[in-house]
Parts: structure tokens; sequence; C-alpha cells
């Protein structure tokens, strides 16, 4: 396969699936653009790549969730 990858790690057809599957909208809010594909239970908390730990958010909602884990927020005051 040529071409760039992407860093995601879900092949299109699973994202197309999750998408179909939430009816391209954002699971949290309704939107309908900017979807990308969240892990319910993060990889880092044991979750898993099955489609069922999948789910369609907006990147604001996205964004959102990952506040936990933005650099910005462990910023160090010392
Ligand atoms: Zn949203």
């Amino acid at each position: 396969m040529a071409g760039k990858s992407e860093r995601i790690s879900f092949p299109k057809a699973v994202r197309e699936y999750v998408f179909d599957r939430d009816n391209h909208q954002c699971k949290s809010c309704g939107q309908t653009t900017k979807l990308s594909i969240d892990h319910i239970i993060p990889l880092a908390s044991g979750g898993s790549n099955d489609i069922s730990n999948l789910q369609t958010l907006c990147s604001s909602c996205n964004s959102q969730k990952k506040h936990y884990f933005d650099p910005r927020f462990n910023r160090r005051y010392d």
C-alpha cells in the first residue's frame, strides 16, 4: 500500500461502521460535523479496539473528554 498512513489506528471500514451505527452524529451533543472515533474506555485504561468500545464524538466533545489528559492541565506550578 502506497501513500502516507494516518496516525489513527482504525481501518476506514471500522470508522464507517461506527459512524453508520451512530447515525453520523456525535453521541454526546448530536452534532453531525467534525466527527471522530472515540474509545469509550481509553486504551490506557484497558479499553479495547473492539467496535463495542468505539463511539462517534465530534472533535469538540472529544477534546473536552481529553482535557483530563491535556498536558496544559498537568502543568507544574513550581
Ligand atoms: Zn459533540
